[in-house]
C-alpha cells in the first residue's frame, strides 16, 4: 500500500477475542439483561477507589447525568452551571428536571470550567455545578469544591472523558464532587457500546439512582428473580426511569476496566509524539495535566493559530481528501439554537475563540506509528504550506 491510499479513522475501539469471548458467554448463559455481569461489572468500578463508594451502572452518561441530578433534587426554576463548551447531554438533563442550565465561560488554555465566569454566575436559584473534564483533563476539584461550600451548591462532574484521569493522586470520581457520570460510549475511552456509571460516596445519592435507574421499583430485577420472595412482590416508590445496563454490555465493560491503564498509557505515549512532531507549528497544543495529575488524553486537540496555512474549516476538508478522520469538540452550546434562547446578552469569548481554530486529531489505543506518522506529515505540510 502506498502511504497516501492509507485510511486513518478517527478513533477505532480496541476491542480483541477477551472482549468478544465474554460476550458470546453472556448471550448463551441466558441471561442478557442487567444481572451477574452488571453487578461485577459494579463491584470492580468500586474496587478502583478506597472503600465506601458506590458504581451504578446504566445504559449511558445521560443516564447518569439526568440520575445524579435527579437524586440531588435539582428540580423545576433552579439553576445549575454548565460551561458552554461541553457536548448537549450536560445542559440537557437539567432541563428534563425543568431546571435552567446557566451557561459560562472556559478557561483559555485549560478549556475546563472557569471559576470567576462561575462566581459571576452564582444567584440565589443555583443549586449545583457541573464541571467537565474536557477531553480528559482534570478541573481544579479542589477550587471548585471550596467554591461550591462556600455557596451551599453541589457538584456533579462530567466524567465522560475522564477514564482515567487523577486530580491530586485521586481518580476522577472520589475527588471534590458530590457525585460522578462516565460514559461507555462507543468512542470514549473505554467502551460497552453504550453505557455509563454514576459513582457517587453519598449513601442517600447511590440509593435514589438505583430506584429511578429501574422504574422506581425498590429492588433491581436481578434480585426479583433469584429472591426466594415472589417475583411479582416489589413495590413502585417514584416514576422513574428505564436506565439499566444490559449483561451483554457490562461483560464487555468488564474486559475493558481492566486496559484502561494499558489504554492511558498508549494514548499518553501517541500524544507525546504529536506534541513533539507538531513543536514548530502554527498551531496551539494542549494542555499537559497539571503536576501531580493524569490526562486520560481521550482526545488530541490542536488550535490553528492565524498565521497557518490553512484555517481550520480548509484543514478538515483537507484531512477528508487525504483519507483522515477527524472532529471537532465542540461547537460551544451557547451558539446552538435551543440554548442560544435566553442567553442573550452573555458572552463567552474564551470558547468562541477556541472554537475558531480547534481540531480534534485521530487518537485511539490501537493507533499504529505508521498511522500517526500519516496523520503528523499531511497536517504539518498543509499548515506550514
Ligand atoms: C459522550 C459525552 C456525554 C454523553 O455520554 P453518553 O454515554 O453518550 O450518554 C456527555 N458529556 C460529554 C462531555 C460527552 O463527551
Amino acid at each position: 500500500m502506498i502511504m497516501s491510499d492509507l485510511h486513518v479513522p478517527f478513533f477505532r475501539p480496541s476491542i480483541t477475542d477477551d472482549e468478544i469471548g465474554e460476550v458470546v458467554k453472556c448471550m448463551k448463559s441466558g441471561w442478557l439483561t442487567t444481572g451477574p455481569n452488571a453487578i461485577e461489572f459494579e463491584k470492580e468500578f468500586e474496587a478502583l477507589y478506597d472503600d465506601g463508594i458506590h458504581a451504578i451502572a446504566v445504559n449511558s452518561a445521560t443516564a447518569a447525568l439526568h440520575l445524579g441530578l435527579e437524586a440531588m433534587g435539582i428540580s423545576e426554576g433552579d439553576e445549575v452551571i454548565v460551561p458552554t463548551l461541553t457536548f448537549t447531554a450536560t445542559a440537557e438533563v437539567v432541563r428534563y428536571l425543568g431546571a435552567n442550565p446557566i451557561f459560562v465561560d472556559i478557561d483559555r488554555e485549560t478549556f475546563g470550567i472557569d471559576l470567576d465566569a462561575i462566581r459571576a454566575a452564582i444567584t440565589p436559584k443555583t443549586k449545583a455545578i457541573m464541571p467537565v473534564h474536557f477531553a480528559g483533563r482534570a478541573c481544579d476539584m479542589t477550587a471548585l469544591r471550596a467554591l461550591a461550600d462556600e455557596h451551599g451548591l453541589k457538584i456533579l462532574d462530567d466524567a465522560a472523558h475522564a477514564l482515567p484521569t487523577h486530580h491530586n493522586g485521586k481518580l476522577i470520581g472520589d475527588i471534590g464532587a458530590d457525585a460522578t457520570a462516565f460514559s461507555f460510549y462507543a468512542n470514549k475511552t473505554m467502551t460497552t457500546g453504550e453505557g455509563g456509571m454514576l459513582v457517587t460516596r453519598n449513601a442517600d445519592i447511590a440509593a435514589r439512582a438505583r430506584v429511578m435507574r429501574m422504574h422506581g421499583i425498590d429492588r433491581d430485577v436481578f434480585n426479583r428473580f433469584t429472591d426466594t420472595k415472589a417475583s411479582w412482590m416489589y413495590d413502585v416508590v417514584a416514576p422513574g426511569f428505564k436506565y439499566n445496563l444490559t449483561d451483554i454490555a457490562a461483560a464487555m465493560g468488564r474486559v475493558q476496566l481492566r486496559k484502561i491503564g494499558d489504554f492511558q498509557a498508549a494514548r499518553e505515549r501517541l500524544v507525546k509524539r504529536y506534541k513533539s512532531a507538531f513543536a514548530d507549528l502554527p498551531v496551539t497544543l494542549p494542555a499537559d495535566a497539571a503536576d501531580g495529575d493524569t490526562h486520560s488524553w481521550h482526545l488530541f486537540i490542536i488550535q490553528i493559530n492565524g498565521d497557518a496555512a490553512m484555517d481550520r474549516n480548509e484543514l478538515v476538508a483537507h484531512l477528508k481528501k487525504n483519507n483522515i478522520g477527524c472532529s471537532v469538540h465542540y461547537r460551544p452550546l451557547h451558539q446552538m439554537t435551543l440554548w442560544s434562547i435566553g442567553n442573550g446578552g452573555n458572552k463567552f469569548p474564551n470558547a468562541d475563540a477556541y472554537f475558531e481554530g480547534c481540531i480534534s486529531l485521530p487518537l485511539f489505543m490501537d493507533m499504529s506509528d505508521t498511522e500517526q506518522d500519516r496523520v503528523i506529515d499531511v497536517v504539518s505540510k498543509a499548515l506550514l504550506g
